[in-house]
């Protein structure tokens, strides 16, 4: 099965690029949030993550919490917000009947809040670290629990649950992902290290494009090629610093395979452009 989908831009920070990968500049580099959209013909309108929102700012203004927004100071111009992008499109928040969330890290759910009757799709692991850990030590680890919905555990359910099922040879050494419809058209791949749950979408494009959004697996396909990881600063908030390594490294051998699918970073910036400019 095919799904229409979108590639969406809802906000920015920035960082100096040396952060984020070794070698880098120092200069101020631009990170996109981006998120996916897509429409299951009977499952109706799916998010990939939802980027940044004004409730970031709410849940970053008390202290501690406050240093999440000036370590990584964030920009969303109005018209970007994803609910001014989606009424473009003629969506209305209430049609949003799901939302797969990669990660808990509070740039890609802060908009949460935001589809009431959408239902969460997220990897149990993701949830018991953010339980398991103070208000302090969440923060640390890029979690804001204050995002997240007052019912998000009644919505949520757990993407190992579904069956397990292999995945496209394409995607090697990736073998087993998880069938979030029982349809094989939206498959979820658990990519541990950045965070302890975090999950990957796999899916088909009407153009029968095989695409991978690899949410923050790595942080640009420019790093993944040239074999960058972050400095330890950036590793700080990683679950698993050993696991990231070994996630990163899978992505290259993906890479490198014959007919490695079309890869979707959060935050990579050329891959951005590249949409933009409909050359991805
Ligand atoms: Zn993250």
């Amino acid at each position: 099965m095919r799904l229409p989908f979108r590639l969406l831009k809802v906000g920015h920070c920035s960082h100096p690029e040396c952060v984020t990968q070794r070698g880098g500049r120092w200069a101020a580099t631009l990170f996109p949030a981006l998120c996916g959209l897509l429409r299951h013909p009977t499952r109706g309108w799916i998010l990939f993550d939802t980027g940044y929102s004004q409730h970031f700012t709410t849940a970053t203004q008390p202290f501690p919490e406050r240093l999440y927004r000036w370590t990584t100071p964030f920009t969303l111009p109005p018209e970007q917000t994803l609910t001014a992008q989606l009424a473009r499109l003629g969506i209305a928040p209430d049609d949003i009947a799901h939302v797969v969330i990669s990660h808990l890290h509070g740039d890609h759910i802060a908009g949460l809040r935001d589809f009431p009757r959408a239902g969460f799709i997220t990897m149990r692991g993701e949830v018991q670290a953010m339980d398991q850990r103070s208000r302090f030590g969440n923060l640390m680890h890029g979690t804001l629990p204050a995002l997240l919905p007052d019912d998000f555990r009644q919505r949520v359910r757990y993407a190992e649950d579904a069956a397990h099922i292999a995945l496209p040879r394409e995607l090697r050494p990736f073998e087993q992902g998880f069938d979030l419809f029982g349809d094989g058209s939206l498959l979820a791949v658990h990519l541990p290290g950045h965070s302890r749950g975090q999950i990957g979408i796999v899916f088909r494009q009407e153009s029968d494009r095989l695409t991978f959004m690899s949410a923050d697996a790595c942080w640009s396909m420019g790093a993944l090629r040239e074999d960058r990881g972050p400095l330890w600063i950036a590793r700080r908030i990683f679950d698993h610093d050993g696991q990231y390594r070994q996630t990163f490294q899978r992505l290259r051998r993906m890479q490198a395979g014959g007919g490695a699918p079309l890869m979707i970073p959060s935050h990579c910036e050329q891959t951005w452009k590249a949409y933009e400019q409909s050359t991805l």
